[in-house]
C-alpha cells in the first residue's frame, strides 16, 4: 500500500537534530512533494510540569513544541499538517514525560517505551552496574566526607558506562554476571505493560490520539545483538501488550528507521514478526520515518513495502492519519 503520511519527524527544534536544512518549512515542502496527505512534526518534549526530567530533556520544553506551529507555512499544498510531540516514559520511576492536560495543546502524542540507551531512566540499572555504583558511593563518601549523601549519589551516578567497562576490565571489581540481552528484552516488555497501566497515560490516551513510537525496538543496540534481543520476545507476551494498547485505543507505530535490514532482505528483520502480532491483536497503525534530516523524509517509501509484508491495509490505519 502506498503510505501517504509521516507523523514521526524531528526538526531543528529537537536537540538530536543536526541538519540545518531540517526546518519545518523545508519539511512541509518536501512532504508535499512526496505526496503525503498528512504530515506531522514530533519533536522530543518533556513537560516541565512533570518533575524528574533528565539533563537532556530539561531544555526541550512545551514552548519548544508549540513553536513548531508558528513555523508552519501558510500554504501547505492541501496537506494536513499536525503538530505533535514525542514525549518520554521513564520506566525506572514509572514517570510519563507529559501530563494529559498539557497534551491537549498538541494534535497527537508519540510515546516511546524502548529508549533503553537512556539507562537508569528508561531501563533500570542492571545488577552489575548497580553494584559498581554502590562501590563508588562508598568510596566517594569515604574520600570526601564533607559531601552530602545526595551529592555523593549524584557523583557516583554521573560516571559513564564506559568508565564501568574499564573498571571491570581492570579486574578491580567483580560485578555479578548479567544476561544483558535477556535483561533488555524483559525491560521492554515490562516497560510496555507498565506504561499501559500508568494512570496519567490512560488519561492521555483518552485526551489525544496516541501512538507508541518504535515499539520493541531496543534503541542503541545494533546488528546481531539487536536481532537476538527482539527474537527473545515471546509471541504470547507481545500479544498481551498489543491487546492492552488496543483496549486503550492506542496506535502502534511502524517506524521505518527502526527496521534495520536492507529493503531486499526483510526476511531477516525481526520487527516484522512483532508487527504482525500487533496486527493480529487488532491494533491500528501509524507510520513515521523518525527523520532527523530533510533527506530522511524520503525513507517513507520503505513503508510501502513494510505495509504489504506486515499485511496492513487502509482500514488498519489510525483515524488521525487518514
Ligand atoms: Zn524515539
Ligand atoms: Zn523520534
Amino acid at each position: 500500500m502506498r503510505i501517504t503520511h509521516d507523523i514521526h519527524t524531528h526538526s531543528t527544534l529537537s536537540h538530536c537534530c543536526y541538519d540545518p536544512e531540517a526546518s519545518i518549512a523545508n519539511y512541509v515542502r518536501r512532504a508535499a512533494e512526496l505526496g503525503h496527505k498528512v504530515f506531522g512534526i514530533s519533536n522530543h518534549i518533556w513537560d516541565e510540569k512533570v518533575p524528574g526530567a533528565s539533563r537532556w530533556y530539561k531544555n526541550q520544553t512545551i514552548s519548544y513544541g508549540l513553536e513548531a506551529r508558528d513555523s508552519v507555512p501558510a500554504d501547505t499544498c492541501g496537506m494536513k499538517v499536525l503538530i505533535g510531540v514525542e514525549t518520554e516514559y521513564f520506566a525506572a520511576s514509572d514517570t510519563l514525560g507529559m501530563l494529559a492536560e498539557t497534551a491537549k495543546q498538541f494534535d497527537y502524542v508519540l510515546v516511546p517505551h524502548s529508549h533503553i540507551h537512556m539507562r537508569g531512566d528508561v531501563m533500570p540499572d542492571t545488577a552489575d552496574v548497580a553494584a559498581l555504583k554502590e562501590i563508588f558511593r562508598e568510596r566517594i563518601a569515604k574520600a570526601l566526607p564533607e559531601l552530602s549523601a545526595d551529592q555523593v549519589r549524584r557523583m557516583a551516578n554521573s560516571l559513564g558506562y564506559t568508565d564501568y567497562d574499564a573498571l571491570v576490565a581492570s579486574g578491580i571489581f567483580f560485578p555479578p554476571t548479567v544476561d544483558f540481552e535477556r535483561y533488555c528484552a524483559e525491560a521492554m516488555l515490562s516497560s510496555f505493560s507498565a506504561l499501559m497501566a500508568n494512570s496519567e497515560f490512560i488519561k492521555l490516551a483518552a485526551a489525544v490520539p496516541v501512538s507508541i513510537a518504535h515499539p520493541f525496538d531496543p534503541c542503541g543496540l545494533t546488528g546481531e545483538t539487536r536481532r537476538r534481543v527482539i527474537n527473545l520476545l515471546p509471541d504470547d507476551k507481545l500479544t498481551e501488550c498489543f491487546r492492552s494498547a488496543k483496549a486503550l485505543g492506542v496506535s502502534i507505530e511502524i517506524n521505518t528507521g527502526a527496521f534495520k535490514f536492507s529493503e531486499n532482505d526483510w526476511a531477516g528483520e525481526p520487527l516484522i514478526r512483532v508487527m504482525r502480532l500487533a496486527k493480529a491483536a487488532g491494533c491500528k497503525f501509524t507510520f513515521g520515518t523518525d527523520s532527523h534530516s530533510l533527506a530522511g523524509l524520503d525513507k517513507i517509501r520503505r513503508a510501502d513495502d513494510l505495509s504489504d509484508i506486515i499485511g496492513i491495509t487502509e482500514e488498519d490505519l489510525a483515524e488521525f492519519v487518514k
